[in-house]
């Protein structure tokens, strides 16, 4: 039995000083006469808040030319060192294949590596004969949330196909996201662009911009209007996106909206970086412009944003990002994030833009709820998961490359100062990081999710 006393909990009614118990891996009331070799761990000047959900991660992806640089291995292990105990990955269907085969080779990359819990979502590429039937057994098989590309051409699902997948998803209670860029508005700003001899990174976000992400976002939701499923809009970027929302959302209409850390905490301005640098950055959507930044920011503030992930998608600067060298369109897109989400967004409670709680919320609650974890995952309530951070809200620290666990040669947010860390991260009870070390790997299990009818 192991009992955390003097932080701050995070319960059903606030934050308030007290007590939390566990006991094999869950969380108990606190028993009348505890026994005698309970443990204790003192959480003094700590919050005491549940594990963190990343539901917006690519790890151990591979495609023609690369892999990313982050595996299961250490990529849950840069989760679990940030504060997040569970992380809902992409598995990817291959054109033309099965829901199932691909269920099961994500399912096979992943066990027995990973350090904190993990679930996929099942990203669809196309719509064949087998494909609805394969949704009944993705929902059985615990996967009830799946995704569309409308940009990339090796992924991306036409309109029909999309209708058919939020409908047929939708029937079984299940939330359907998508990526939007639309991919024509894509595959014409980066033609544009090489054919007048812009190569270099700095016009990989002229070549895809705002009115992409819109009209993308517009065209999603004028679909999802006619079906049962709940939209999600992935690592939404832009005002003009939020503008579709909004409208979206007074007609009564409920949409799940995502967001990362590199669309509020950053601005375009990395794009003008000296040389090649750019392409640090080089993720879709691209980072925006400073009034877009703040959009996202005001929009977390003011509760329009449900959920903050990272996608994170981790490609090393040198060997990898310099593929596109010559041709910023072949930049490995994505950034690594995974290690530093709460940190990030602590930011904004320390300038008192958000509280402890709505931070909760973003980070755990609202991605447990909305894809079928809750109350498992996301609450440090009698009977879950005892997956638990002792947030440490006044440790000073620097962001550096070689100090982190993901396994990049680079950090987006290099040499910035943070306030704010994990000082201790358990997993199911287990204590499996502190002050700065992993104690434990590999122990991470899948978790099976429900959808809205079961
Ligand atoms: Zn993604």
């Amino acid at each position: 039995m192991l009992c955390i006393k003097n932080g701050r909990v995070l319960t059903d009614c606030g934050i308030k000083r007290d007590e939390l118990w566990t006991n094999e891996g869950l969380i108990i009331e606190k028993p009348e006469y505890p026994p005698e070799n309970t443990r204790f761990y003192d959480a003094e000047d700590c919050f005491v808040l549940p594990g963190f959900i990343d539901a917006h991660t690519h790890l151990e992806m591979t495609n023609s030319i690369t892999a990313t640089a982050d595996d299961y291995a250490s990529g849950t292990a840069a989760a679990l060192a940030g504060g997040t105990t569970t992380v809902i990955d992409f598995a990817t269907q291959d054109r033309g294949g099965s829901l199932n085969e691909a269920l099961e080779a994500w399912m096979d990359r992943a066990e027995g590596k990973c350090s904190c819990d993990y679930a996929f979502h099942m990203a669809v590429t196309d719509w064949n004969n087998r494909t609805k039937a394969e949704l009944r057994d993705m929902v059985k098989a615990g996967v009830s949330s799946f995704k569309a590309y409308m940009a990339y051409r090796d992924l991306m699902l036409g309109d029909e196909a999309l209708a058919r997948l939020l409908s047929e998803a939708g029937a079984l209670g299940c939330v359907v996201g998508a990526h939007c860029e639309l991919g024509e508005g894509v595959e014409r700003g980066v033609k544009n662009c090489l054919n007048e001899g812009k190569t270099g990174p700095g016009y990989h976000p002229l070549s895809r911009p705002p009115r992409v992400e819109a009209d993308a976002v517009s065209r999603f939701l004028e679909l999802a209007d006619r079906s049962d499923s709940l939209p999600w809009v992935v690592h939404l970027s832009t005002s003009t996106g939020f503008d579709e929302i909004k409208r979206f959302r007074e007609k009564g209409k409920s949409v799940l909206v995502e967001t990362c850390p590199q669309y509020f905490s950053l601005n375009d301005e990395v794009y003008s970086l000296p040389g090649f640098e750019g392409a640090k950055y080089v993720c879709s959507p691209p980072i925006r412009s400073e009034e877009h930044r703040q959009a996202m920011e005001s929009a977390i503030t003011n509760g329009d944003i449900d959920i903050i992930s990272t996608d994170h998608c981790s490609y090393r600067y040198r060997g990898q990002k310099d593929i596109g060298k010559n041709d910023f369109s072949r930049i490995p897109n994505g950034l690594p994030g995974i290690e530093h989400r709460a940190v990030l967004l602590w930011e904004m409670v320390e300038r008192g833009e958000i509280g402890v709680e709505r931070f909760y919320e973003l980070l755990a609650k609202n991605p447990a709820v909305n894809f079928g974890m809750y109350p498992r995952k996301g609450t440090l309530s009698v009977g879950s998961d005892a997956d638990i951070v002792i947030w440490d809200p006044d440790c000073m620290w620097t962001i550096r490359a070689d100090e982190q666990f993901m396994n990049t040669d680079y950090s987006p947010w290099e040499g910035r100062q943070v306030k704010g860390k994990a000082r201790a991260v358990f997993l199911r009870g287990v204590l499996c990081f502190e002050g700065g070390r992993l104690l434990q790997r590999g122990i991470g299990r899948y978790i099976p999710r429900k959808s809205r009818i079961g």
